[in-house]
């Protein structure tokens, strides 16, 4: 995972269709009673699908979760590693032990490790930096030994250098920070810049900074973002210490994930492979982590004018941007490797429709132990695996096939996944229904979801029959009330004023983006949030999950229970339980937003007809659900009118992809969606793109590709009859 999926400016708020859909949840292990029948149900269904959710919410044990994680936690595992290659040996065990048909896929992949890391400040004094991260006794694992994959700062795939240069503070490194430093007369060009972390992906800051002659980049952690300004700092609080430091990839995926030798086909032993300087996706500047503890030995001694306005971070003393005087030796010696890495994928048959495939999607590799990111996700998809596994076996198998993706080198290019979508992309897209990712599933109490608007009332109605497990409520009112509580957000839509919870879109970072932008899958990816401070460190582990993540275990529980429900409603509804209105009235409102990007007259002429076809997608969506309520009526009756609609809403999000992807970026196939530098999602990519550019016909031509897409998914729904 990386930090800031969604810390969307980009929300889209939800109407709330339901009525009556209040549950009380009989206790904390949240069996859900007397819930009115979801989306896609016959009544003869609903009742064996209440039976088979009744189990899955009983037989899910927090104490369960634990004992996973205490295992998945005890060493540092990166990917391509021993450490790694015992955690993926475990999934596998275990989803054996489970009765489901279970796999390794390989790949050779081209990963990073480091072997000589220095930062050291030459001038005005000699002064070390880059020390490892503090061993408490109070944490017996904090202390890593002198293995330097687990205790050098590092950021993997940056660039090999030795050199010397004068230092710029340059805050998060956004282009507007670097546009500042120009109007300010402040020379960037040569020279080591000092960001902080936040306000965007490492990889989209190198980018940034590489395009601008920056020198090499020292990228820390101010307390202001995850330190003692936030909270308590670990081992007081959950947030992060002086000294401690955050690890992680630094590589342009966003303009193309996955091995950087095999960009766009899997990384099979026979696969041909580019050279390394042919990949775009490689950073030339080298780029260290530092700590706060590091960082503030740089600031005190930077001269020049004091920051502008918002770039002073919380460490006691004023910053100054520099004047030169002060210089820093950076070492950064890394080898990049052709490695083995190995997914774990583990299978449950459906009974009635085998071909069809609901992905349930984590990684397990980390980048020291991994508590939050992403054990706490694997511990859960082990418990669920567990639950699942055995119900098939009691009689409640799903009625289409479940498939767990356990993902290897995800915190390197989202790797594991990218590799087995490309490998598997035509099964794939002709038979997966959504992919369901819980990258990390807990680190704190507040449910947090990014999804495609299809999948808008099945986490709707998920949420409302799973209990939170400290009010006893479902999980549902507490994400209400938080959406309300930052009403801020909350804007009008062409509908008028929109209000439920806050569902965000989806950007990348974690391993959906293959499944979701590569071949159309509606996608979601979850968490259960809270306060976290130290992300990709020593202290993301089990310790830290004890005392502040989740002590009792009861969220990791709630997310299996989550996940499951959410699973089997795709896999055992008599129709799939998709909401193609919610995405008319989306791309309504991304249009909207591209408002004060352009001229009315251009608006009128190209984007105006695109909310015209959502308008009418809008009511060919009415208009079949209304056909839908009379088939689930009698379903036997309708049995092949069902699969009929069930094979169009399939292929519903797939019409909004396009073979030949976006135009400066051909490996990302969705039309609506796509990463920014940042992982934000930007909406329309091609649209907004060219728009920024100024490039008119560009972008009038992107706005008719997406037009059609549109057209085409409002004809599939009409073919529904
Ligand atoms: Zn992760």
């Amino acid at each position: 995972m990386r930090h800031g999926r969604f810390q969307p400016l980009y929300l889209w708020t939800l109407l709330l269709l339901l009525t009556g859909g209040t549950m009380t949840a009989a206790d904390q292990a949240g069996p859900a009673t007397g819930q009115t029948r979801p989306t896609g149900f016959s009544a003869a269904t609903w009742s064996w699908e209440q039976e088979f959710e009744a189990k899955l919410n009983a037989e899910v044990r927090a104490d369960s979760c634990r004992d996973h994680l205490r295992f998945l936690t005890d060493r540092p595992h990166v990917a391509g590693t021993p450490g790694n290659f015992r955690v993926s040996q475990y999934i596998f065990d275990r989803f054996r032990e489970y009765g489901l048909e279970t796999e390794f896929f390989e790949y050779e992949v081209l990963l990073a490790y480091p072997e000589e890391i220095r930062v050291e400040i030459v001038a005005p004094e000699r002064v070390e930096l880059a020390r490892p991260e503090p061993v408490d006794p109070r944490d017996p694992h904090t202390d890593v030994g002198a293995d330097p994959v687990a205790h050098l700062p590092w950021n993997a795939y940056a660039a090999n250098a030795d050199l010397e240069a004068p230092v710029v503070y340059a805050n998060y490194g956004r282009p507007e920070d670097f546009s500042r430093l120009g109007e300010m007369g402040v020379e960037v060009k040569g020279k080591i810049v000092l960001l902080r972390y936040f306000q965007g992906y490492r990889g989209g800051k190198s980018f940034e900074a590489e395009q601008r002659g920056v020198a090499g980049i020292l990228v820390y952690s101010d307390p202001m973002e995850d330190g003692y300004f936030q909270g308590d700092a670990w081992p007081e609080g959950p947030w992060g210490p002086l000294g401690h430091f955050q690890r992680g990839a630094n590589v342009y995926d966003f303009l193309i994930p996955g091995d950087p030798l095999t960009p766009g086909w899997a990384s099979t032993p026979e696969a041909r492979r580019i050279a390394l300087e042919e990949s775009r996706i490689l950073p030339r500047i080298p780029m260290v982590p530092l700590s706060a503890r590091d960082a503030e030995e740089i600031l005190r001694r930077l001269r020049g004018p004091a920051v502008p306005k918002g770039w002073q971070g919380a460490l006691p003393l004023t910053y100054h941007v520099g004047d030169g005087s002060l210089r820093v030796h950076l070492l950064n010696k890394q080898r990049r490797v052709p490695t083995k890495i190995r997914n774990v994928i583990g299978k449950i048959r459906g009974r009635d429709f085998p071909d069809e495939v609901v992905l349930l999607s984590n990684h397990h590799d980390a980048w020291v132990y991994g508590a939050v990111d992403p054990a706490s996700g694997t511990a859960s998809m082990l418990e669920l695996a567990r639950v699942l596994g055995q119900l098939a076996q009691e009689d409640y198998g799903p009625r289409r096939t479940l498939v767990f993706g356990s993902w290897d080198a995800e915190e390197y290019t989202l790797t594991g996944s990218t590799e087995w979508g490309e490998q598997f992309a035509e099964e794939l897209r002709q038979g997966a229904i959504a992919c369901l990712n819980v990258d990390a599933s807990t680190s704190g109490p507040d449910f947090s979801i990014g999804a495609s608007p299809l999948l808008r009332r099945l986490v709707i109605e998920a949420t409302q029959a799973v209990a939170d497990p400290q009010t006893g409520q479902p999980v549902y009112e507490r994400w209400v009330q938080a959406g309300a509580d930052a009403s801020v957000r909350s804007y009008v839509t062409a509908g008028g004023v929109a209000a439920g919870p806050t569902i965000g879109r989806l950007g990348s970072g974690s391993d959906y983006t293959v499944f979701f932008n590569y071949l159309g899958i509606p996608s979601l990816d979850m968490i259960f949030d809270g306060p976290y401070g130290v992300y990709h460190s020593v202290y993301d582990n089990f310790y830290w999950m004890e005392h502040f993540g989740d002590p009792g275990f009861r969220f990791h529980a709630a997310m299996t229970r989550l996940w499951g429900v959410m699973a089997v409603r795709l896999a055992n509804a008599d129709l799939l339980p998709f909401d193609p209105a919610a995405y008319a009235e989306a791309i309504n409102t991304y249009v909207e937003e591209l408002k004060g990007e352009t001229t009315p007259e251009f608006f009128a002429r190209h984007l105006a007809p695109i909310q015209a076809e959502a308008r009418s997608l809008g009511e060919a969506a009415r208009r079949a659900e209304s056909h839908w309520q009379d088939w689930l009526a009698q379903p036997k009756a309708h049995r092949d009118s069902l699969a009929q609609a069930n094979h169009r809403l399939r292929e519903f999000e797939r019409n909004l992809t396009h073979a030949d992807g976006l135009p400066e970026r051909p490996w990302f196939k969705h039309l609506l969606y796509a990463p920014l530098p940042s992982y934000q999602a930007l909406t329309l990519p091609g649209i907004t793109e060219a728009l920024a550019r100024k490039d008119l016909d560009a972008a009038a031509e992107e706005a008719r590709r997406v037009l059609e897409a549109v057209q085409k998914a409002r004809e599939t729904l009409e073919e529904i009859r």
